[in-house]
């Protein structure tokens, strides 16, 4: 099922809510209201070099610093190179072939997921694309479903 509407201008604040659905990725993704449908993407952030890491990390990717804090990097990004995908990985439910991303985010980091709302042939490095949110089911019947990121074009 698909979680609209995604904008990316919206606040970043510190909600105090109790989402009805949840990140499948908490230190990649926070959600940012109860239907979980906007969110951003979370990463670390250097005091030491100022170098961005996608996720909340230990220590830095670049210089491996402990000195890092944890930022929002946003919803938006750039592509920077894609793939078409005819050999989904076992159990892929969605459809066959899809475009695989990779999104530079303007902090730097790149952020690989689908790319949705888009017909292949459409598709160009230096797009401008958007977080898009999408919702797969739990493992099992007792487990709620989870809300996973996938990217868009922006126009
Ligand atoms: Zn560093």
């Amino acid at each position: 099922m698909a979680l609209r509407p995604q904008n990316p201008a919206s606040g970043t604040g510190s909600p105090m809510f109790q989402p009805t659905r949840i990140s499948a990725s908490p230190s990649k993704l926070k959600l940012l209201d109860e239907a979980g449908t906007r969110g951003v993407l979370l990463g670390s952030r250097c005091s030491l070099c100022g170098s961005h890491t996608f996720g909340t990390v230990p220590s830095c990717q670049a210089c491996y610093s402990p000195e890092v804090e944890s930022v929002e990097l946003g919803a938006e990004g750039t592509l920077y190179s894609y793939t078409l995908v005819r050999t989904p990985p076992p159990g892929w439910q969605g459809d066959v072939p899809y475009v695989l991303g990779q999104v530079e985010l303007p902090q730097g980091p790149h952020v690989v997921s689908q790319v949705v709302d888009c017909p292949p042939e459409h598709v160009h490095i230096g797009m401008k694309m958007l977080l898009y949110l999408d919702e797969v089911p739990g493992a099992n019947d007792d487990e709620e479903a989870r809300v996973i990121f996938k990217w868009r074009p922006a126009s």
